[in-house]
């Protein structure tokens, strides 16, 4: 970021508290997450002007303020940048008053969410905008030596997800960008079909390690791709079927069709990675 800014002469303020504390969290997502908000920072502020990066302790997680003196945000449209339907439409226009990149901050903010943060905007036109990420889960400080071992001796989160080839089938816009913001840095390769015939037809082409299928799609339902995909083939792949609501029984009927296994949405990152790593060993 400091290039950019650096060419397009606007000063960074770090101000970043100096015994700030250990999170528990998914740094390279927060870390994409920050780098979103400070481009954006950069994107909207004219030359000579200033964005800041602010961290602080809270009583039990940590404060990142991304902020800057740019043009700033009018306020109803405030909670709309959040909005994924409102950021399509807004990014069709031709010149638009600066609030984010594409579907960037709909998924920084589901991602936040995730790890039980939050991620808010306060602005002012003309004098700048402010966006303020909030995590709890601080480590104490005696628990970050264990922490340290304890990192050190298991395997890096994600780290068996490098070359596998996962194909995705989902319909919604917003989901697809999440599954690829979550799976996407652990350099696996991902492919996404938006529909069962697609799918189908996609694994009738091309070897996948793994697919994970939402099962309310346009035309067949996900059970009935996950069966057809399995007749088409002779050697078993695994399949994991992403449902909309978690219900017990309805578990077992995943299963009982013949689905690996089943994430209920929304999607928690850890439980996720978790069944897919079982269902690859
Ligand atoms: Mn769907």
């Amino acid at each position: 970021i400091k290039e950019i800014a650096y060419q397009k002469k606007i000063k960074i303020k770090v101000t970043i508290q100096s015994d700030l504390g250990w999170i528990k969290g998914d740094m390279t997502k927060v870390k994409q997450i920050i780098f979103n908000l400070l481009s954006n920072a950069v994107k909207f502020t004219e030359p000579g002007k200033k964005i800041g990066i602010d961290a602080r302790n809270l009583t039990d997680g940590v404060e990142v303020v991304v902020w800057d003196q740019g043009i700033g945000i009018p306020e109803n449209h405030l909670e709309k940048i959040f909005d994924p339907f409102e950021q399509v439409k807004r990014s069709n226009q031709s010149k638009d008053i600066g609030t984010g990149t594409g579907l960037g901050l709909t998924i920084s903010r589901r991602l936040i969410e995730l790890h039980q943060g939050t991620l808010t905007v306060t602005s002012k036109m003309g004098e700048g905008s402010r966006f303020t990420i909030r995590l709890p889960g601080k480590i104490a400080v005696d628990e970050q030596l264990l922490e340290d071992t304890f990192v050190k001796n298991s395997t890096p989160s994600g780290d068996f997800l490098k070359g596998i080839t996962i194909l995705a089938v989902e319909d919604n816009e917003s989901n697809k960008q999440l599954i690829e913001a979550v799976l996407e840095p652990s350099g696996c390769c991902l492919k996404f079909a938006a529909s069962g015939e697609e799918a189908v037809q996609m694994v009738l082409e091309k070897e996948f390690d793994l697919i994970l299928m939402d099962i309310q799609l346009p035309g067949i339902d996900g059970t009935e791709a996950m069966k057809q995909i399995r007749r088409n083939r002779e050697k078993p792949i695994p399949i994991i079927a992403l449902t909309a609501f978690a219900m017990n029984n309805d578990g077992k009927r995943y299963l009982a069709a013949g689905f690996d296994d089943y994430v209920s949405k929304p999607i928690n990152i850890d439980l996720l990675e978790e069944k897919i790593r079982a269902v690859l060993l």
